[in-house]
Formats: C-alpha cells, sequence, structure tokens
C-alpha cells in the first residue's frame, strides 16, 4: 500500500459525499474538535447550530480546520482537511436561506443542532445559527493497495463451474 494525494475535485467529492466533520476550532491557546454536520456548495461548508462553546470560540477566533474521512480500514482510507473561515450569516440573507435549503435536504438535520442539551454547568440558549466556513485550502491523501488485481473473470468463466458446464 502507497499513500497518494487526491485532486482538489476528488477531495471536494469526498466532502460532499460525507456530511459529517470534524470541525478544529482554538482559542487562548487551547484547540477543540466537535463532530458537525455540513453541506458543501462551491467554496462553503455551510452548517446551523446554536449557541454554544464552538460558536462563542468562532465568533472570537474565525480560522478553523474540518477534517472528513472515509475510512474502511487501515489499508482503505480517504481523508480530507479543510482549511477556513468562519462567517456568521445573518437571518434572512440570502446565504443564511441557501444554508436552510440545502441543510434541509437531510432528515432531521437540526436535530444535533437544536436540541436541549442537559449541562450540569450552564444552560444552554436555543439560539438558532447559521454559518458558513470558507474553504482557503483543502488537501486530501488516500490509500491506494499495490497489491496486483484478481484477474477478471470472462462471462462464460462465471456462468460455468470448473468443469464447463452452467451453473443452473
Ligand atoms: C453525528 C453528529 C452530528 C452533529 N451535528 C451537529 C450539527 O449539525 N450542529 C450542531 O450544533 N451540533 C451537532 N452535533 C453535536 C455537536 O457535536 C456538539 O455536541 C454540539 O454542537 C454542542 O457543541 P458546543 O460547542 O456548543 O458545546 P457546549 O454545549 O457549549 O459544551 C462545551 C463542552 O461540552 C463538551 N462537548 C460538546 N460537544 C461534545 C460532543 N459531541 N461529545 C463530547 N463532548 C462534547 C466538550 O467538553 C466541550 O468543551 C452533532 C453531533 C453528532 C455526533
Amino acid at each position: 500500500m502507497h499513500i497518494e494525494e487526491m485532486t482538489r475535485a476528488d477531495a471536494l467529492s469526498l466532502v460532499a459525499s460525507m456530511p459529517l466533520g470534524r470541525l478544529a476550532y482554538a482559542l487562548n491557546d487551547q484547540p477543540y474538535v466537535t463532530p458537525l454536520s455540513f453541506a458543501l456548495e462551491g467554496d462553503n461548508l455551510f452548517g446551523f447550530s446554536t449557541v454554544g462553546q464552538k460558536i462563542t470560540c468562532m465568533r472570537a477566533n474565525p480560522k478553523v480546520c474540518v477534517e472528513f474521512e472515509r475510512i474502511k480500514n487501515q489499508q482503505e482510507w480517504a481523508t480530507v482537511l479543510i482549511g477556513g473561515l468562519f462567517e456568521e450569516l445573518d437571518h434572512g440573507s440570502g446565504y443564511s436561506d441557501r444554508a436552510y435549503s440545502l441543510l434541509s435536504r437531510r432528515a432531521a438535520w437540526w436535530q444535533p443542532g437544536y436540541i436541549r442539551t442537559d449541562l450540569a454547568s450552564a444552560e444552554h440558549p436555543l439560539e438558532p445559527v447559521y454559518f458558513r466556513i470558507q474553504i482557503v485550502k483543502i488537501s486530501g491523501r488516500r490509500s491506494v493497495s499495490d497489491e496486483p488485481r484478481p484477474p477478471r473473470r470472462n462471462l462464460w468463466q462465471r456462468i460455468c463451474r470448473e468443469d464447463g458446464q452452467p451453473y443452473c
């Protein structure tokens, strides 16, 4: 097996097919990671949340990183890293309408972001926030098998047994 870089088009295609990303943000030299749902359009990742730690942090420091992955096992995987800029979308703006339209294509899309969270420390305000992450940098890597593929059986081999008699 070896590892190769993905083209930008392949990396974006993986992101489009994987709604779940790991959002990394940082405040005061402390990084955080949170699983989050995203919808990709052009150079934008759209997301929805309520106000909590991640929104508070990204308002203060809009530089983020998002990881997407398709991992079958140690030999078969592809991962994409996006470096980007968080931007909150005004309610009723073109971008927030677009975010709503893209995210609402998935059933119960709003649930993890807009649900009562029982926290030991404080009450969680249910203030909806639409946002986008402008993609500044994207890189993708994937594993590639070095093993030769087994020869494909021709049609006759696929419909006949070893002794040449057809399966019935
Ligand atoms: C499949 C999936 C999809 C999700 N989609 C969305 C989405 O689209 N929008 C959205 O807002 N949220 C989504 N969530 C929930 C999200 O991961 C966060 O739990 C949630 O958004 C609260 O984050 P917060 O920064 O506001 O945390 P706060 O409620 O402010 O709490 C901060 C602290 O809580 C802890 N914490 C927060 N989230 C988690 C977690 N997931 N696991 C463990 N500890 C945690 C950490 O210690 C963190 O420092 C999704 C979760 C999953 C598993």
